[in-house]
């Protein structure tokens, strides 16, 4: 359209704002965003909706919010947008403190904005508050519930352990309870180690994926059902339901680099496993502790850790943190949920004192952490000296030199898979 010197106009923008928000895209967005300026595109309330949700979903928060504070806010959309960017960031009081403003702006929710309220709610454990504005939206604004405020109450409920209230809630639901509804008691129930309400969440989902299968597994792995485990992984084998397998992929200078769980295939496997090794001991003396009761199988303790320890997600963020320079943000994609072990792990990994200042963010399925200082040098340094030591020889004097050596062993032996 611009090499054809077509002018886009506001409509134009909304639309490419909303697909740089799916995307989570941040550069694009940012291009597109100074373009919209550039050409002097008037911002009415559907542009700005649209660029606090894009900033919300493309991890910047702050700017999302530097757009609503100088934005009309005379529609509620706006105002939704800010709500559920507060709610995606786990920001809740925020995300209330905005609520209270529209009164005093007099401007009125509506349905959306109280799925947004009562998620952030459910994100944060605000049980009573979500409650309180579950009962508020019916009695004060008359806005009859509908299946996505069930939903998110349900979450809030089960989230918070309370199993028995969140089924209550779905029994009571005047309208037939979604597949998303189930899964999130299924999963809850993983959580919280109840195997009877999990057993009666899967027999309510009409078409089980495998997920579903998996997570009902795991459950009766967690509390050492080992039969009734067998028993679900033989039922999925005679249904012929394949298991998903977890991939992780992280964008390093143009090209994706993509894992999977024990992935031995990438051309700087060596590096990156002597690296994840150090990360791993690292957190550990920072207090993380692995949950091998996640991990399917009846088998060792030992080997359910190491099963666990090589997740698709932590080879993706070991390599992103070796090759990416100091303050670069790093965004890691999964195609299914993170575990978990991984999510807690990459929590205290952003904490490691080389790597300071790093920023931990879920956003719509990825995962961002900012790595920093000298952190992949350190580590790598690191884990090459630990490894002479097992070996029985003396740490190198000049280890800088081996490093660079092993930084460069394959400079262009990425996977390309886009
Ligand atoms: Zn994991």
């Amino acid at each position: 359209m611009l090499t054809k010197t077509i002018e886009p106009d506001g409509f134009t923008f909304a639309s490419v704002v909303t697909a740089c928000a799916r995307l989570g895209a941040l550069n694009h967005a940012k291009w597109v965003h100074g373009l919209m300026i550039e050409k002097r595109i008037e911002v009415n309330y559907i542009l700005s909706s649209a660029l606090v949700d894009m900033y919300s979903r493309c991890g910047r928060i702050e700017t999302a919010k530097e757009i609503f504070n100088t934005a009309q806010r005379t529609h509620v959309s706006v105002w939704n947008a800010m709500i559920n960017g507060l709610a995606l960031h786990g920001l809740a009081l925020h995300a209330i403190l905005v609520f209270s403003t529209m009164k005093v702006e007099n401007v009125s929710p509506d349905s959306v904005t109280f799925i947004g309220i009562l998620t952030a709610c459910s994100h944060c454990g605000f049980v009573e508050e979500g409650r309180m504005y579950f009962n508020l939206m019916q009695r004060e604004y008359s806005i009859q519930p509908q299946l996505e405020h069930y939903g998110a109450m349900v979450d809030l409920l089960a989230r918070a352990g309370l199993l028995e209230e969140a089924y209550a809630m779905i029994k009571e639901m005047p309208m037939e309870p979604d597949v998303v509804i189930w899964r999130t008691l299924l999963s809850a129930c993983r959580t919280h180690k109840n195997p009877e309400l999990g057993e009666v969440a899967i027999t309510r989902i009409k078409h089980l994926g495998s997920g579903d299968y998996v997570l009902l597994s795991n459950i009766y792995s967690s509390m050492k059902k080992w039969d009734s485990a067998e028993t679900v992984r033989y039922t999925m084998k005679k249904k012929g339901v394949r298991k998903w397998s977890g991939k992780s992929w992280v964008e390093l200078s143009g090209v994706i680099h993509q894992f999977r769980a024990a992935d031995r295939y990438h051309p700087e496997t060596e590096a990156i496993y002597k690296v994840l090794e150090v990360l791993i001991h690292r957190t550990r003396m920072q207090g993380y502790l692995s949950m091998p009761d996640l991990v399917f199988m009846d088998i060792s303790e030992e080997e359910k850790e190491e099963n666990l320890n090589y997740h698709s997600e932590k080879l993706a963020l070991t390599y992103a943190i070796l090759k990416s320079s100091p303050g670069t943000e790093i965004q890691i994609s999964k195609n299914l949920r993170t575990c978990l072990d991984c999510h807690s792990w990459m929590k205290i990994v952003s904490q490691i004192d080389y790597m300071t200042n790093c920023g931990i963010r879920v956003i719509g399925g990825k995962l961002a952490i900012v790595s920093s200082k000298e952190g992949a040098s350190n580590l790598l340094l690191e884990a090459y000296v630990h490894n002479q030591q097992e070996m029985g020889e003396a740490p190198l004097k000049d280890s800088s030199s081996r490093f660079k050596e092993i930084q460069s062993t394959d400079e262009n032996g990425s996977f390309d898979r886009r």
